[in-house]
């Protein structure tokens, strides 16, 4: 499955000018009107209007014409800015085939101008299921006051912020490159998700490992909150790589323990059952960690005031109780009507337990690359 950029190569500057005034004109609007459009872009209505039939027609822009008349972005327009955005600074020039799809971000192979092969994320926060959550009087009130673009952006700053960090401190994580909107940009690991592994040469140590890195991040201020077998690459050395980052706490947050508890204790369970470990595992306690180098503050420095963290936290609550309560249930979001980039036509990559062993081989796949979006401007 590829993310369709193909519409970019037919875009002027002028399109993309008014793609980016819709944008901007959503900071303040659910749907922006045609007057704002102009204004903003600084265009006349005459280069106005071309833009937004063809952007519309591209599925770039929704337009809603009952009560009100005004555009949005799609998805897949927000998607069109930040990749874009990214190809103008040859963060990437070519995109490949999808290498997973969760509940919050899509994954993409993608190469650099330099050729190096690399991953995209492209989160999507606001991306749950509408139909399940439409009685939900809380998700309405957060759709209002933060929306999926805003969401999806914070996610993706969050992420990447935590990956400069860690990558600095020789964490085991992929090596960041670049970030615009909700989009990162990092290296491709070489290696499967521990889900999909069946044996290990040496499963304790591979435990014992990963629950040092579990410890060593309490020490440097950090909870990853979500440290289980999807989140963990691993390569034919069995080597680990930690991935998925944006649910990361400061050890200073008021659960810090419980989720650091469940962190290990997930580890811990998922090897007893699939490798049979016991006494191997050096087992930790929370209150034995030292806080070192705090890396918390330095993230939290970089645009993260309690503000957007709080409203960052419960966006991500209420997706995943939402996920959690409706198992199995159709995701539909109200964007999807206007052939935004699908949502859960594949199941998730998050526990679901019975993928393939090994069937993704995390490895370019360069012959099946699609280059596009270098060829805008
Ligand atoms: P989500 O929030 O959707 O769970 P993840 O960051 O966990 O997003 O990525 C989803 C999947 O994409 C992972 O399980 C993994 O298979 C693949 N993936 C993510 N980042 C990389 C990477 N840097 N290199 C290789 N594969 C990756
Ligand atoms: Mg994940």
């Amino acid at each position: 499955m590829k993310l369709d950029v193909t519409a970019l190569r037919y875009l002027s500057k002028d399109d993309l000018r008014v793609l980016t005034a819709v944008e901007m004109g959503m900071k303040n609007h659910e749907m922006v009107p045609t007057t704002l459009i102009c204004s903003i872009s600084g265009l006349r209505y005459g280069g106005v209007d071309r833009g937004l039939r063809e952007l519309h027609k591209h599925k770039l822009l929704h337009h809603e014409q009952r009560g009100y008349d005004g555009y949005r972005l799609t998805n897949l327009g927000y998607d069109y800015l930040a990749l874009a955005a990214l190809s103008k600074r040859d963060s990437i020039t070519r995109i490949g085939n999808r290498l997973g799809v969760g509940k919050e971000a899509d994954v993409y192979h993608a190469e650099t101008g330099e050729g190096e092969h690399v991953v995209i994320k492209i989160h999507r926060l606001g991306r749950t299921s509408f139909r399940a959550v439409k009685d939900k009087r809380d998700y309405h009130k957060h759709r209002h006051s933060a929306s999926w673009l805003y969401l999806s952006r914070l996610a993706a700053t969050r992420e990447y912020a935590f990956l400069q960090a860690l990558h600095e401190h020789e964490f085991p994580v992929p090596v960041p490159i670049d970030c615009n909107r909700h989009i990162v940009v990092m290296s491709l690991v070489d290696g499967y998700p521990l889900t999909q592994i069946r044996e290990l040469g040496d499963p304790a140590k591979v435990c014992n490992t990963l629950l040092s890195v579990a410890v060593r991040l309490a020490e440097h201020g950090l909870v990853h909150c979500d440290l289980n077998e999807f989140n963990i690459l691993i390569n034919d050395d069995e080597e680990v790589t930690v991935i998925d980052f944006p649910q990361m706490v400061s050890t200073s947050h008021l659960d810090a323990q419980a989720y650091f508890q469940r962190d290990v204790e997930s580890l811990y369970k998922f090897f007893r059952h699939k490798f049979g470990l016991d006494e191997e595992i050096q087992l930790v306690e929370y209150s034995e960690v030292k806080r070192t180098e705090p890396l918390d503050v330095e993230v939290e420095a970089s645009g993260f005031g309690e503000k957007e963290l709080g409203e960052f936290e419960s966006a991500i609550q209420t997706h995943r109780g939402v996920d959690q309560n409706q198992e199995g249930v159709e995701v539909e979001t109200d964007s999807d009507k206007d052939g935004d980039t699908e949502a859960g036509g594949e199941s998730s990559n998050r526990g679901s337990g019975n993928a393939p062993e090994k069937s993704v081989r995390n490895s370019p796949d360069v012959d099946r690359l699609q280059g596009t979006v270098a060829e805008i401007n």
